[in-house]
């Protein structure tokens, strides 16, 4: 960390700092520049907080060298990260995992007619939400228990990998005994006592990014499930808020980004990244092309009845045809949809 100063600042000033940087432990390094000076932060790990720094008197700016995160940092582990799902599936590798499925376990006939639809038409797993965290408290909150139940069945009958969300720590448990892959959804990207309980569920954890943040906080959410022991961390873009109500930005560039600062794995959910169903296959498209090491999609069986997120939710005739042209895709940049 570079705290520099302004050029008006006093002896006084630059010794505050210095003396501040000493009295958390670490070494001060002055740098004296053209217009104006500089003390550098020796020694630090991503512990020290530039807040500390940016209030004092006669400090212009707090640069950040070195990244805050570690674990989940492309310097800690230059290979990528490959999880390993059962059934020999993985994802961050050169196989790409397609997750499909409705947005919530409805009843056995919906979950059930949806779950062979999406097989049949090459997903490796199903996507469906027995705890479902609503913008209304009086939309469908789900089937909670009942759900887990009907997707531990679909998986005994399918043999398709099951992809739920845990909405809390007191749920985690529970979604953990059914889930190959625990969801931590949007809006529980900064729970943080939610991902420290990931962190110890001995599942592999599909981190979702909040509606609103950054890269580097996303990347310090990870940094939580893996710094309590859980190596296993796929990254999900689903979209960010746009200019104004009406748009969703589906942040595409996020895809290489965080390839380039993380050896974590990223998916993409084109899904609630548009969230309007004609948009859904060609950011399908344009996610596997960039990149990304696997796709989250709603799909349902009868859409137009569906009790959440409809709108969105692709016809399983749309989501087949999708699954070849992505199988094209994916193999034309050297990668494949087993
Ligand atoms: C979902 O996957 O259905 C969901 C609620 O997603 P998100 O957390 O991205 O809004
Ligand atoms: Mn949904």
């Amino acid at each position: 960390m570079l705290i520099i100063l302004r050029s008006d600042a006093s002896a006084a000033d630059r010794g505050r700092v210095v003396s501040l940087i000493e009295s958390l432990g670490f070494r001060a390094q002055p740098i004296e520049g053209g217009q104006r000076a500089a003390v550098a932060i020796v020694g630090n790990d991503g512990r020290v907080d530039g807040a500390r720094f940016s209030a004092l008197p006669g400090v212009e700016e707090v640069l950040h060298i070195s990244r805050p995160y570690r674990m989940v940092a492309r310097e800690w582990r230059p290979e990528p990260t490959v999880v390993q799902l059962p059934g020999g599936l993985s994802v961050g590798g050169a196989d790409l995992l397609v997750v499909a499925g409705p947005c919530s376990v409805e009843n056995e006939a919906q979950i059930f007619a949806t779950a062979r639809a999406v097989k049949a038409a090459g997903a490796q797993a199903l996507r469906a939400g027995a705890f479902k965290p609503r913008t209304s408290p009086y939309a469908f909150q789900g089937l909670g228990a009942a759900g887990l139940s009907l997707l531990a069945e679909v998986r005994k009958e399918t043999g398709l990998l099951i992809v739920t969300e845990a909405m809390d720590e007191e749920g985690l448990e529970q979604v953990a005994e059914v889930a190959d892959v625990v969801q931590i959804g949007a809006r529980n990207m900064q729970n943080y006592a939610l991902l420290k309980r990931a962190g110890r569920a001995g599942k592999p954890v599909l981190l979702k990014r909040g509606p609103s943040a950054g890269l580097t906080d996303w990347l310090l959410s990870a940094e939580y499930v893996l710094s309590e022991g859980n190596p296993n961390v796929i990254l999900c873009e689903r979209g960010i808020r746009g200019l104004d109500s009406s748009t969703k930005l589906f942040d595409l560039n996020a895809i290489p980004a965080v390839k380039s600062l993380s050896h974590l794995p990223i998916m993409a959910d084109p899904s609630h990244g548009t969230g309007k169903r004609a948009m859904v296959p060609s950011m399908a498209r344009a996610a596997v092309a960039a990149g990304a090491d696997g796709l989250l999609i709603e799909v349902h069986v009868h859409p137009d009845e569906a009790l959440s997120d409809g709108a969105q939710s692709l016809y399983p005739e749309q989501f087949a045809l999708l699954m070849g042209e992505l199988k094209g895709i994916a193999r034309a940049i050297g990668r494949r949809i087993p």
